[in-house]
């Protein structure tokens, strides 16, 4: 189907939260589905050029929460196939950037209302299970932020081909936003299936072709993903999901001339690594390659002498633990006034202690396990190290359980050392510091927040006093690429709070909005003239004296 006319986007709506409360329907379904899935060893494979792909082995995919317990098989590929993605990208490019753009937008608003609709509960299902998420946790994620990219993006590319240049009488101006000559590689973190379904699919919106590799813990919702968009009509091709080693698909795709971006997300030092072997291979390339990466953090709660002290127990107990505190945007660092920590750190660490936690399956927990055994053992050294330091004390959880799953109860350490090394580095798990300041030394402990870490994700203040809101603003302006006043630093909502850091956090380029996508097509300026002139020479030229010498 195509045609002649102004096509008019659908508005974009976020996608209501379910409840998912005692006596709900829905409720009981994401149960059923919960159950089924978790009775069977799910086969994995991968998708290239539009067929399911074996790898030369397999290995199991295991819950966080219950680690002996197999839930699916995945293809472990080997190099011929990441060089078979790469040429399945390509052969699919000039027929998908043909395509007229309300034909791919459709596939992506197919894709929601499916995500929304009949798929809803298998997405949160799978979640719940590869990624130990609770119920909501799984809801705002899986389903509601995905839904909510898909939708948005294709609003925001509609609104980005409506920028368009000035004319004048001679000529038609046009800018066509073409997609990237070549193709886009995609590599997600485990924590967010909504980042997994954005990530090769923001390119793909604008006309580009792309080999996804998702973080391997996430291969189970990945593939029913994959699923999702081909019965939404996405053509053969267009995304080719490959599992295996991180560092062989990234030896095949960056080594390749026709790697036009890069949209990853994950950690710093993956992220860095990555951007130098483009840089050392720039020569290689057939044009540069658009480098967008969403990396860590270091997520501050700053706090004010008048902050409202419920408000702030709640943002820090949602903001540092949910999801077992690995989201990229949670609190891991506060800093409070030490006479007002001295008189809630009872109540703080009482009610930390009694968060319930275990299997996401039950649905009165708050906290599930962390994602695998080196998580796992990163953050026991953590806590082992915060025991160890004389200038530190742990005033709630500090305690891990292996037996059954990898759980790491919310922990709350308090330092006297402002530079402290859990101040200053990504853990990426239920670890909060907390750094009582002395009373009174509000704005050097503004500096002071902004200097300890190398990140500059997401940050809170909370207060009540004006004034000190607009210094916190004004002096951590460079802190934070999201921050939040009277709030959570976690929970930014597509198209309400668009996300994305600096400094080492990443380029900034604002996942679920119109800048992200700019990153995905290389605009070409077509300039046609309607009576083109025919004589070389200008009005200035006919003077009718006689010309002077000349040559
Ligand atoms: P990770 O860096 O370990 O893995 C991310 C992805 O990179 C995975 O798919 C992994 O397989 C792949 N990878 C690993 N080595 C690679 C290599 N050599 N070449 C290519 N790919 C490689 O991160 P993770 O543990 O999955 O996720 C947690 C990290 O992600 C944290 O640092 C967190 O802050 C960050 N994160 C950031 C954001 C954001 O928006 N800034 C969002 C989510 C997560």
């Amino acid at each position: 189907m195509s045609g002649d006319g102004h096509f008019k986007v659908p508005a974009p709506y976020n996608e209501p939260i379910r409840t998912y409360a005692p006596g709900t329907r829905e409720r009981e379904s994401v149960r059923d589905r919960l159950a089924v899935l978790s009775d069977v060893v799910s086969e994995i494979p991968m998708t290239i050029g539009g067929d399911r792909r074996k790898g030369a082995s397999t290995r199991p995919l295991k819950s966080p929460h219950r680690h002996q317990q197999t839930i699916g098989e995945y293809q472990v590929g080997a190099k011929k196939d990441f060089r078979d993605a790469v040429d399945a990208a390509l052969a699919a490019g000039p027929a998908w950037a043909a395509t007229p753009f309300q034909e791919r937008a459709e596939v992506l608003l197919r894709a929601a209302a499916l995500l929304a609709g009949p798929w809803r509960d298998t997405i949160n299902a799978a979640t719940m299970l590869g990624q130990s998420k609770t119920v909501h946790q799984a809801e705002i994620d899986a389903a509601c932020e995905l839904v909510d990219f898909w939708r948005f993006n294709v609003y925001f590319a509609d609104e980005l081909h409506r920028q368009q240049p000035f004319n004048d009488q001679a000529a038609w101006n046009r800018t066509e936003y073409r997609p990237l000559e070549g193709f886009v590689y995609a590599v997600s973190p485990f924590n967010f299936t909504s980042i997994g379904g954005n990530l090769p699919t923001a390119p793909a919106l604008m006309g580009n072709t792309v080999v996804y590799k998702p973080a391997t813990q996430t291969l189970l919702v990945a593939s029913l993903l994959q699923r999702l968009l081909e019965e939404a009509g996405l053509p053969a091709g267009v995304i080719n999901l490959v599992s295996g080693s991180a560092a062989d698909v990234s030896e095949v795709v960056l080594n390749d001339s026709n790697l036009a971006g890069i949209h990853f997300t994950g950690s710093t030092a993956v992220f860095q690594g990555m951007w130098k072997t483009v840089g050392g291979n720039l020569e290689r390339y057939r044009t540069y390659p658009r480098l967008v990466g969403e990396t860590g953090g270091k997520d501050f709660v700053m706090v004010h002498e008048s902050a409202d002290v419920d408000a702030l127990l709640t943002g820090l107990i949602r903001g540092a633990f949910e999801y077992q505190g690995q989201k990229c945007s949670a609190a891991s660092r506060a800093y409070i006034p030490k006479s007002m920590w001295e008189a809630l750190r009872d109540e703080f660490a009482g009610e930390v202690d009694e968060i319930p936690m275990g299997d996401p399956a039950d649905f009165r927990n708050f906290m599930g396990a962390v994602i695998d055994e080196p998580a796992f053992r990163r953050h026991s050294e953590a806590i082992e190290f915060a025991r160890r330091s004389s200038n530190a004390k742990i005033v709630a959880g500090g305690v891990t359980d292996e037996s059954v799953g990898w759980f790491v109860r919310p922990t709350v350490v308090e330092t006297s050392d402002p530079s402290f090394k859990l101040l200053q580095e990504e853990l990426f798990g239920p670890i909060l510091t907390v750094y009582p300041y002395p009373d009174g030394r509000w704005e050097e402990t503004l500096d002071l927040c902004d200097r300890t870490s190398p990140y500059a994700l997401t940050g809170a203040v909370f207060a009540t006093d004006r004034a000190a809101i607009q210094q916190a603003s004004r002096r951590l302006v460079n802190a934070a690429g999201n921050f939040y006043v009277n709030d959570k630093p976690t929970g930014a909502v597509v198209g309400l709070q668009p996300f994305g850091g600096a400094r080492a956090s990443g380029t900034n380029d604002k996942a679920g909005s119109a800048l992200n996508l700019l990153r995905w097509t290389s605009p070409r300026s077509i300039k046609e003239t309607h009576a083109p002139p025919k004589s070389y020479r200008y009005p200035f030229m006919d003077d009718p004296t006689d010309r002077e010498g000349g040559f």
